[in-house]
């Protein structure tokens, strides 16, 4: 299955996955293989495929992305302790699925990255 396919069959509900929250601009999911004790995933329900594609006309949603990312971090409470956010664009980033998603990770100590 394509990569784009599988966050598409997301946002139809057509997998098990375990979605946290949906409206009609975006689903936020747990990762599959989460990096840290809490790792979800925030996408638009429109397809982007990364940052790259987002223009003077879209920018909104990544605001609105990062808006739902940070509500979700304080229902899970782990946004006392802190978190990380992260958007990976392209193959230099290690992007794999080509479907704009930010990544959420927390609930422990992260390992610093600069
Ligand atoms: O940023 P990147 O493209 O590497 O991240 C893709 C993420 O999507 C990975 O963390 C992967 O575990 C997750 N994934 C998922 N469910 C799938 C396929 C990938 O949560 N069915």
């Amino acid at each position: 299955m394509n990569n784009k396919i599988i966050f598409e069959k997301i946002i139809q509900k057509k997998t098990s996955k375990n979605i946290i929250y949906q409206d009609k601009q975006v689903t936020a999911f747990y990762d599959i293989k989460p990096q840290a004790l809490v790792h979800f995933l925030v996408i638009p329900n429109i397809y982007i495929s990364s940052l790259n594609e987002i223009t003077k006309k879209n920018k909104d949603i990544v605001g609105y992305m990062m808006y739902i990312a940070i509500k979700i971090a304080k229902q899970l409470k782990i946004s006392d302790s802190g978190y990380r956010i992260v958007v990976n664009c392209n193959k230099n980033a290690g992007q794999e699925i080509k479907y704009l998603h930010i990544h959420v990770l927390g609930g422990e100590k992260l390992n610093n990255i600069n």
